[in-house]
């Protein structure tokens, strides 16, 4: 069978792994070499950003400078391009899931199998959502879920780094391998779609204390106590609401691999760290420094805190607590270290 592969996103990460899938179906006999790419339209000059990326092959503006493969095709409609895929890539920021999966329901065949490369998580009245459950739910289709220490960027540049695919299905697993691995992007598949995407979800949060400390220029062994510490919530968190999420997950790239690039390098990192040099709010940071792109840790550390609340388990989770203070309360920065 061949398949037909559909990414759904085109920000900074989508862009960066829209070059590795490009390239990588035309490797293989069992895919076909075009890929459509959903682009949430704007305009950038008076131009459409899918005619721009569709004439020059480059996302000018979530990942400029990057030479996107010929064989990705921008596409303004979301249904269209995903009617005759039969893998679908999730890389939309999480905020925008829901809204995805409702314009979608109904109009993707069953034999479809899904992956999520979305850091975050869906908060609901009655708890929380993993976006692979969201996505398997309402479309009817199986999910894997990939995470990483992967800054978009560093990938697209080609630099050496691992990431991780977790699956329910080792066949789904193997053929989503096909689409994103190359030497350059090693990719390992665990059975534990769950821990993977536990860890891509809260690292986000501990991101923002990594930011924090920067900005308060404490150095390198408070930096490595919230790493620490944050790996510790981090799994803690997610057995105690998936007892099956393996210990073995958090050693894997998406685990604390993750969690030190992220907080060496990325953009939740940054914003945190201006917040407390600057004394901007996030939402304002985010507006000045990211020209488009979304910060996802303030939000998940938001609806991670309702959780905590509603369960009556702040005192268990001290660091993802005082983040969110720090976040949405003013709490002083400075106790990031003294309320753990
Ligand atoms: P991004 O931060 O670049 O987000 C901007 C994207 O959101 C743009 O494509 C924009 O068009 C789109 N958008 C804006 N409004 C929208 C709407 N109403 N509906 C749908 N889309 C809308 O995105 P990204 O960096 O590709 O991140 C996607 C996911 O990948 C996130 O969960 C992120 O955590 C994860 N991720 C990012 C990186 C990275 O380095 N950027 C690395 C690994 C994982
Ligand atoms: P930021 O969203 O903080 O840039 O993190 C990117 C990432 O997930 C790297 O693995």
């Amino acid at each position: 069978m061949v398949e037909k592969v559909a990414l759904i996103g085109s920000g900074n990460w989508g862009s960066s792994v829209a070059k590795l899938i490009g390239r990588n179906v035309q490797k293989f006999d069992h895919f076909d070499t075009e890929v459509k790419m959903w682009v949430y339209q704007e305009q950038i000059d008076g131009r459409n950003l899918t005619d721009i990326i569709n004439e020059q092959h480059e996302n000018v503006k979530y990942l400029p400078g990057i030479k996107l493969p010929e064989n990705v095709v921008a596409c303004p409609e979301l249904v269209e391009t995903c009617k005759d895929a039969t893998m679908l890539v999730f890389v939309v920021p999480h905020q925008f899931v829901s809204s995805v999966c409702k314009q979608l329901k109904g109009k993707i065949p069953p034999n479809c199998k899904a992956i999520s490369l979305i850091k975050g998580i869906e908060v609901q009245e009655d708890g929380f959502r993993l976006i692979t459950d969201m996505i398997q739910d309402a479309l009817g289709i199986r999910s894997c879920m990939l995470s990483g220490a992967n800054i978009a960027t560093e990938v697209a540049e080609e630099r050496f780094c691992e990431t991780t695919i977790g699956y329910r299905n080792r066949a789904d697993g193997e053929l989503f391998r096909d689409i994103f691995h190359t030497p350059q992007f090693r990719v390992n598949i665990i059975e534990d779609v769950v821990g993977v995407e536990m860890c891509g979800a809260l690292k986000n949060i501990i991101a923002i204390g990594g930011g924090l400390v920067d900005g308060l220029k404490l150095g390198a062994n408070t930096k490595a106590a919230i790493i620490r510490i944050g790996l510790y919530e981090m799994r803690k968190f997610s057995q105690m609401f998936y007892k099956d999420v393996k210990d073995e997950t958090f050693f894997e790239s998406c685990g604390i691999a993750d969690l030190v690039t992220t907080c060496a390098g990325g953009r939740n990192r940054r914003v945190a760290e201006a917040h407390v040099t600057t004394g901007k709010s996030f939402d304002q940071l985010e507006i000045e420094m990211l020209n488009g792109q979304k910060l996802q840790g303030t939000s998940t550390a938001k609806d991670m805190y309702n959780i905590l609340t509603k369960k009556g388990l702040c005192d268990e989770f001290p660091l993802m607590t005082t983040i969110y203070r720090i976040c949405y309360e003013d709490l002083p920065p400075i106790r990031i270290v003294e309320d753990i």
